[in-house]
């Protein structure tokens, strides 16, 4: 009897498990955070899932898969990352995990921040438009019988994006303060293309300490361009900026990164919105 039952969990556990070997991953496509997965989503359209494998509200310069989403990632179409050292921990998958990489990032000029190439090319929505067309082209080679799909969901998303730039520069141009103050250095290339300039608490990575002498730095500047808000970011603790903020009597405010969306978000907003959220924020506080 006692035999009998063992037998019965067994067989229980090993149909579990080849039930879950079965899962089929062949249609979908890992993103490595949420801008990519953005893109991605809009491109592949019907034709594949796209999964963000960075769980929700989970800042995406800290994470580290799971073994689950490692096997998944081997059984998927493949896994498009942002790269310039944004997924640090795709260098330590399997040989058959890191052949399902796809960088979504060439062909877009870098900058550098203290030596250190600036990751955050997505926030200038022009840099968006490349990475679209990159994965574009990943679609049309993985599904070559698609491809009119692919490219007309690509025009379509491109329009979308030109316009989004066109208003984002109009509304700058009203803009009497061009300066930000932003605790991750995340707006690097958002402020490049449209000619604001980011003054930041912390470097590229989000946890980074500020030293003394940046805090005094970030103090004068909020003083002498006459800033009234410190931004902070949606997945970061904003200890620091909230303290700032105190000193110099400025307020706090969040601007989006892209870098992922916080639960309560997911399905109402995306890219568009967000941007448009944060350069009305900005627009508040530079007028
Ligand atoms: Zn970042």
């Amino acid at each position: 009897m006692k035999f009998k039952k063992l037998l019965i969990v067994f067989g229980f556990v090993a149909a579990l498990c080849s039930c879950r070997e079965r899962e089929d991953y062949s249609k979908t496509v890992f993103a490595s955070f949420y801008s990519v997965y953005d893109f991605a989503s809009r491109i592949a359209g019907d034709k594949y899932k796209v999964i963000n494998i960075t769980p929700n509200g989970m800042e995406p310069h800290d994470f580290e898969p799971s073994a689950r989403s490692i096997v998944d990632i081997c059984n998927s179409a493949g896994l498009l990352v942002n790269g310039l050292g944004m997924e640090s921990w795709t260098e330590n998958l399997p040989k058959e995990a890191k052949d399902k990489i796809f960088t979504v990032t060439e062909n877009i000029p870098t900058m550098k921040i203290n030596g250190i190439v600036d990751q955050h090319v997505w926030l200038n929505p022009e840099n968006a438009i490349i990475e679209m067309e990159n994965i574009k082209n990943y679609f049309v080679k993985l599904d070559e019988n698609n491809t009119d799909y692919y490219e007309a969901n690509f025009i379509n998303e491109k329009n979308k994006f030109e316009e989004l730039t066109k208003q984002i520069e109009e509304q700058v141009k009203l803009y009497k303060i061009k300066q930000i103050v932003v605790s991750h250095a995340a707006f690097g290339y958002m402020c490049d293309r449209f000619g604001l300039e980011q003054i930041y608490i912390n470097g590229l990575e989000p946890e980074e300490e500020p030293s003394a002498k940046t805090i005094e730095e970030i103090i004068d500047a909020v003083n002498e361009y006459n800033i009234n808000t410190v931004y902070t970011e949606e997945l970061v603790s904003p200890e620091i900026a909230k303290k700032l903020a105190e000193e110099t009597k400025a307020k706090t405010d969040v601007l989006y990164t892209l870098e992922g969306l916080e639960e309560e978000m997911i399905g109402k907003e995306d890219y568009i919105s967000l941007m448009k959220k944060n350069f009305e924020k900005i627009g508040k506080s530079n007028l």
